[in-house]
């Protein structure tokens, strides 16, 4: 594991890498959004990064995210939060309190849920469908076929503005045929947000177009 001042110098390394890979793509590397995914990691652990100047992390859990992050919040206002886990319905309503993202959109319940608490809220949320590319039966995620028409679905049945489409290609899989038909399928579906890439593909996403990159162990370490 990564001790804390690690952390920092990893973080550091690792916009280093976007940037080069984005101007590698004759892209903006102010265009990738990175996203720090904190998950398992205590308050202590995530500070030294926030100090650091990093606004933007991921968790994957409601649970965790609630235990640890508005206490961080208070301290550091303008974080911006990404729940990029699977949401129980149930769960909408502290999702939709806590997280500023929710990139794991995969199934009209979870929609439906997540647009009425934002209307009760009064919150709009950046929302992110989940694609699962490797039609893996584990996985979350829409099947490919039918995420353009999910997309549309949100949009015109349920007044949800989707902000792009996420994907974890499986482990096993080279990761750059899944980003480029995600971006196939993003064009399709209309939506400009391509969160994909993750501590061991990052630097392929961001040449294939990634808007976000959710960076783990890259930067904290171990889990
Ligand atoms: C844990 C997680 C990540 C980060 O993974 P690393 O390999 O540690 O970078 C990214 N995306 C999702 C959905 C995750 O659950």
């Amino acid at each position: 594991m990564t001790g804390h001042g690690g952390a920092v110098a990893a973080l550091e390394t690792v916009r280093a890498k976007i940037a080069a890979a984005a101007r590698e793509a004759k892209r903006e590397p102010a265009a990738v959004t990175l996203v720090a995914v904190s998950k398992t990691f205590e308050a202590e652990a995530i500070r030294p990064v926030l100090q650091a100047g990093q606004r933007v992390f991921g968790e994957n859990r409601v649970q965790e995210a609630k235990g640890k992050w508005p206490a961080l919040r208070a301290e550091f206002p303008d974080v911006v939060l990404h729940l990029i886990g699977p949401l129980q319905s149930n769960k909408a309503a502290e999702a939709v309190a806590l997280f500023d993202a929710i990139e794991t959109i995969d199934r009209p319940k979870i929609a439906q849920a997540v647009a009425a608490e934002m209307a009760k809220q009064g919150k709009k949320l950046a929302l992110y469908v989940q694609v699962n590319t490797g039609e893996e039966p584990q996985k979350a995620g829409v099947a490919p076929k039918e995420a353009v028409a999910f997309v549309r679905w949100c949009r015109d049945a349920v007044g949800l503005e989707i902000a792009g489409l996420m994907c974890i290609p499986p482990a096993e899989d080279m990761p750059a045929p899944h980003f480029a038909f995600l971006r196939t399928l993003a064009g399709e579906a209309g939506v400009a947000g391509l969160s994909m890439g993750m501590s061991a593909d990052y630097e392929c996403a961001v040449s294939l177009g990634a808007t976000c990159v959710r960076v783990g162990s890259a930067i904290f370490g171990g889990r």
